[in-house]
């Protein structure tokens, strides 16, 4: 099978491309480092199958980040029979530096001059001949977005893979260093070294793994290398050809790319004023938020009766939004929740009325165990999915990566740059893709820190948790205050345990950031729903495997004694889990909810949390008996049910989670200290919030003490600067 490979800047369209041309549903992120493995794919419309391989997005093919080692590996050794080269029309210059060097390989290539449709909608140009004159190698004109033009690239590369390329390296038109150039390429030539164009550049830049590779000729280099007058680049002579690069590429420019002259301040320009403003951004950011979560979550949708005292009674209009009479005019999102719940509903009793003459422990197991917990997860689903679908809409307008960059500013204060926002975004989704994210930071120091904090950005699996406090809690009124401020106060908790982390370590270095802002893009209908599909998928497959059973595991410990052969007992205090739950339940007594009237049963549900964290949900059903987990949040104060909700966002994460992490970490020791340091921080976090906000004075005492500790962790580090 052929095999040809993607390879392009960060956002250039390669995963957009890859999915249109093998039908793969890759994640398409709209900011730089999203893929960082490699993916294939096959692409069939061809005589011959072709096996499409997605590389990470590179700037250039030196060795200095993962995704540039990956790639550069890739095209190196791996024998591909042609790159495609994806260049974002919209950003020619920058993107074509990575041209210059691919043409330095010998393996064929095609140019793919993608966002064709952006471009000619601000009425530029493109001189594709020139173009194809300038780097020597076929160009053809793409959307990768809209399926533009793809079968035609992939037929004229078809043609190209069969015929050998001869290397080229723009450099030897250099007048600066164009000769030395040509004299490094005959010495590696004369040593027989493949790819000479490629390597000769490399030796001459003095690129560290190539120096290592090619030792016998590097006395002759340095002889060359001091021929030359570098004084005006101080002798840095990556910074010469990189130099040598932009100069060829900035003289071909005016014949091939033709700019509108008339041109306005574009779109983008325009709303990244407003997005990205200095002082409005952030709050800006909170707003939108803010408005998702009410969209999703409100019982009193814009509250039109809070304020105007809007009420519905009408019989159609009751039936309609699934409320009673007197009630205010439910978001879309509860809307869609409460026909999903009453749908659920008529299932179950359908269920449980066919089994109405099966043996009583069976019913049990079936109808109080397994659809009881199911339906506790499962019925948040309408939520949760549209929560995820408009963040995916933030982040493939190109929102996300302003957030980013606003964020950037903030962050660094604390040891963390904007890049560090990436992962920790994505643990809103779930904490593994975004624990491995955290391979794209390139300052160890700060990849540590970020891992560290990002369990306590709540997941969606966590949702469930939130959503069944929010029904009950403040007379079910105010859901999405309730799920905003639990979001809002983890991330807060991230960023003071970053400052803490700092002030403790006080050596954080922070990697610049440098990043290229996306133009926003409207969402890819398709793209969404793929995605969408894709969390839905994870989802119920979780939910019919791991929950499904232990949940059936929790029903027979919490129905059942130690001498489980006397057969099923009454009390489910004298149940195997009860006892357990029991002897535990006292370390838990600090944070305070443990000390109500479901005491054991709440920690035994955040104990199976550890295994997946819609398992919290599922287990207090199943543990509340027949009267349903909303009884047993009643029973509970606020601030020992924020206290319950706190603990199960920042304790330790569930186990996928945690095998990520140790994955990153890579040591036992480091692993240990994270969950510890997890530990640690529920614990205080949950403690204090039950106790501040139950006795008043606590609080103040605490705040003050806060404050105090904060000032003398600040002017010790402040000293210690000095
Ligand atoms: P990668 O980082 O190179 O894999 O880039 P992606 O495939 O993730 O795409 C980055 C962003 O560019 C996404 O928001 C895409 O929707 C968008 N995009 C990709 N191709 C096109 C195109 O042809 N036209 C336009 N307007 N946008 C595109
Ligand atoms: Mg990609």
């Amino acid at each position: 099978m052929l095999k040809f490979c993607l390879a392009g800047n960060p956002n250039s369209g390669k995963t957009t491309l890859f999915n249109a041309l093998t039908g793969s549903t890759a994640h398409v992120g709209n900011w730089p480092g999203v893929t960082v493995d490699k993916r294939e794919g096959v692409y069939k419309k061809l005589e011959e199958k072709v096996s499409i391989v997605d590389l990470p997005g590179i700037y250039s093919l030196s060795p200095y980040t993962l995704e540039e080692v990956v790639s550069r590996n890739f095209i190196m050794d791996e024998n591909p029979d042609l790159i495609i080269n994806i260049v974002d029309a919209t950003k020619l210059e920058r993107n074509l530096y990575l041209t210059t060097q691919l043409l330095e390989t010998n393996v064929p290539m095609v140019i793919a001059l993608n966002m064709m449709d952006t471009v000619e909608r601000a009425g530029d140009k493109i001189d594709v001949k020139a173009l194809e004159k300038a780097f020597g190698v076929p160009v053809v004109e793409i959307s990768a977005l809209r399926g533009k033009n793809i079968n035609e690239l992939m037929k004229v590369a078809y043609e190209v893979s069969k015929q050998p390329r001869k290397s080229f390296s723009v450099v030897e038109h250099s007048p600066l260093i164009g000769k030395a150039y040509a004299e490094v390429e005959k010495l590696c030539c004369e040593h027989d070294v493949d790819c000479a164009c490629f390597h000769a550049v490399k030796v001459l830049e003095g690129d560290m793994l190539e120096v290592k590779d090619h030792p016998h000729i590097e006395e002759h280099v340095k002889e060359i290398r001091e021929q030359i007058d570098s004084s005006a680049f101080d002798g840095d002579f990556e910074a010469m050809v990189a130099d040598a690069r932009y100069q060829y590429i900035t003289s071909k420019m005016p014949s091939i790319l033709i700019k509108n002259a008339k041109q306005k301040a574009t779109a983008t320009q325009k709303a990244d004023k407003f997005f990205m403003h200095k002082v409005w951004g952030i709050p800006m950011f909170l707003v939108i938020m803010f408005a998702i979560f009410h969209v999703t979550f409100a019982e009193d949708f814009l509250y039109l009766q809070g304020i105007f005292g809007l009420e519905i009674n009408s019989d159609f209009w009751c039936t309609f939004f699934q409320i009673e009479a007197g009630s205010a005019i439910p978001s879309p999102g509860v809307w869609l929740q409460s026909w999903f719940g009453y749908l659920m509903g008529c299932l179950i009793e359908a269920i449980a009325g066919l089994m109405e003459s099966c043996p009583a422990w069976l019913t049990g197991l079936v109808c109080d165990g397994l659809l009881s917990g199911i339906d506790a997860i499962l019925s948040f689903l309408p939520h949760i999915l549209m929560l995820f679908l408009f963040l995916s809409i933030l982040e493939d307008t190109g929102y996300m990566a302003r957030v980013a960059f606003i964020m950037d500013r903030a962050f660094r204060k604390f040891g963390l740059s904007g890049k560090a926002f990436y992962p920790l975004l994505m643990c809103f989704g779930c904490g593994v893709p975004g624990v491995m994210a955290t391979k794209t930071l390139e300052s160890e120091k700060e990849r540590k820190m970020t891992i560290l904090i990002s369990p306590f950005f709540s997941c969606g699996a966590k949702l469930p948790i939130w959503l069944a406090f929010a029904g009950v809690l403040f007379g079910g009124q105010h859901g999405d205050l309730v799920v905003y401020s639990i979001y809002l106060i983890g991330i807060i908790v991230a960023i003071i345990s970053a400052i803490v982390l700092k002030l403790v370590i006080n050596k954080a270095e922070t990697a610049p950031f440098i990043m290229e802002l996306p133009d926003y893009h409207l969402p890819q209908f398709k793209s969404t729903m793929l995605h969408l599909w894709d969390k839905l998928k994870h989802y119920l497959v979780k939910a019919g495997t791991i929950i499904a059973s232990a949940i059936v595991v929790i029903w027979f410990l919490s129905n059942f004694g130690f001498a489980f052969w006397n057969g099923m007992v009454d009390d489910i205090n004298v149940s195997m889990l009860g006892q357990i739950g029991q002897a535990l339940q006292y370390l838990f007594y600090p944070m305070g909810w443990a000390m109500g009237d479901y005491g054991w049963q709440l920690v035994v549900s955040s104990l199976t949390g550890l295994l997946a964290k819609e398992e919290v949900v599922a287990t207090m059903e199943v543990l509340a008996g027949g009267l349903g987990l909303e009884f047993m949040i009643a029973t509970m104060t606020a601030p020992a049910a924020f206290s319950f909700m706190l603990f199960n966002l920042l304790c330790v994460p569930c186990m996928a989670m945690v095998g990520a992490v140790a994955g990153e970490l890579n040591s036992k020791k480091e692993l240990f200290k994270a969950i510890g340091f997890w530990m640690l921080v529920a614990y205080v976090v949950s403690a204090a919030t039950y106790w501040c906000f139950t006795y008043w004075y606590v609080g103040v005492i605490v705040a003050v003490a806060l404050v105090a500790a904060f000032v003398a962790l600040v002017i010790r580090y402040k000293k210690r600067k000095v």
